[in-house]
């Protein structure tokens, strides 16, 4: 079987890793011509716009999938007219807005922060008046990674952080006064089944996940029975197949939904050694029909992401359990070059095995930080 994969970014290439193994060929589409996943596997170059290009993907594989959230719905509906195409074009037409994702959750009963939709200078002072300070302003498409969004503290603030981000359609929102920021990746396969790996959580720092870690106190069952649900409901309103995240705010016991993702995540990357089937190769699983892979821990995990500066690879590799993951990128500030996941058999270990990885990247905030 040959898998389509629109998008060529680390996301890719990870679900290409786990699935040679289960004799999957891969073919990617990207408009740039060196990504990560081009430097193991073939990839056609081209824009996302460019039927052309959607033909000859569409030539050569069996199945499409997508692992990039901005690529145009139009060019997956066009696949889909050629080749089944999961998850469902629908999905992203959804959950690449911020305010659609919101109102799908409002509509399935799932607790969102309050938001509104802005186009004007005047709706943002109207969203303001109705919603109060601190707020947070975002672009509805396109934003990843802490870009296009601003924190706007006072009135006074309103109109730059709209100039910044003008032009474009947005939403404003709460800050969120957040306990901690959890997610979930749940996935269902084409017979319906549906599975969810236990709840993460996830550090964050000027937007960009820094950490993240599978919960595993007792405490967390009934958090884990609630965001399930709220999974099931979104996967089974929207007929879905593959992997999904929901990431929430946590705030007084209560979850609310911050945003969806039809693919994938970083929040994820822990499954690959930490979990008994990883997200990606449950993805794959799912789209191919085939039966789900358990998602129990194996152990206790941490992921750290490797953000802005090449990582020390020999002293990484001296703790035991660290597991490295470099994307083939070259160092550029705020990008995500690769992760380390530790995996330990009990949570002292772990726990020990984060300090001497910190201590032995003493220059690599994020991984210090995970440490504190
Ligand atoms: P997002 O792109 O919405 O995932 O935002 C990236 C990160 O910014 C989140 O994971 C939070 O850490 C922070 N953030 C986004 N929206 C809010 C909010 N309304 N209140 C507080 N923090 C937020």
């Amino acid at each position: 079987m040959r898998i389509g994969v629109l998008g060529g970014g680390q996301l890719g290439r990870m679900l290409a890793l786990a699935g040679v193994p289960l004799g999957l060929r891969f073919v990617f589409e990207d408009p740039a011509a060196e990504t990560p996943a081009q430097l193991i596997a073939e990839q056609i170059v081209g824009a996302y716009e460019d039927q052309d290009v959607h033909h000859s993907l569409a030539e050569r594989v069996d199945l499409v999938t997508y692992e990039f959230e901005n690529v145009p719905v139009a060019a997956l509906y066009h696949l889909a007219e050629h080749r089944p195409v999961f998850p469902v074009p629908q999905a992203l037409g959804i959950m690449q807005d911020r305010a659609k994702e919101k109102r799908l959750c409002e509509q399935l009963a799932i607790p969102v922060p309050p938001f509104r939709k802005v186009e004007t200078l005047d709706q943002l002072r109207a969203a303001a008046a109705d919603l109060g300070f601190p707020l947070m302003l975002k672009t509805r498409y396109a934003g990843y990674d802490g870009r296009g969004q601003r924190r706007v503290d006072e009135p006074a603030a309103l109109e730059p952080a709209f100039s910044a981000l003008g032009g474009r359609l947005l939403l404003a929102e709460p800050v969120v006064p957040f306990a901690r920021e959890l997610s979930l990746i749940a996935v269902r396969g084409r017979d319906g089944v549906c599975a969810a790996y236990p709840l993460t959580e996830n550090h964050h720092q000027d937007g960009i996940l820094r950490w993240s870690r599978p919960l595993t106190d007792a405490g967390a069952v009934e958090q884990q029975t609630v965001a399930e649900t709220y999974a099931r409901r979104v996967l089974e309103h929207l007929g879905y197949v593959g992997v999904v995240t929901l990431e929430f705010f946590e705030v007084g016991g209560v979850l609310l939904v911050n945003e969806m993702a039809p693919r994938v995540h970083n929040s994820g990357h822990w499954t690959i050694e930490g979990a008994a089937t990883s997200q990606f190769e449950n993805h794959l699983r799912a789209g191919l029909g085939w039966p789900l892979g358990p998602t129990t821990r194996r152990g206790f995990s941490v992921m750290m992401n490797i953000i802005g500066t090449e990582p020390d690879v020999a002293r990484i590799l001296a703790v035991p359990g660290a597991h490295l993951h470099l994307y083939g990128k070259d160092a550029r500030p705020h990008r995500k070059l690769g992760h380390v996941t530790l995996v330990a058999e009990t949570a002292e270990q772990l726990r020990a095995q984060e300090l001497r990885l910190a201590a032995g990247l003493a220059a690599s905030p994020p991984l210090a930080a995970a440490t504190a």
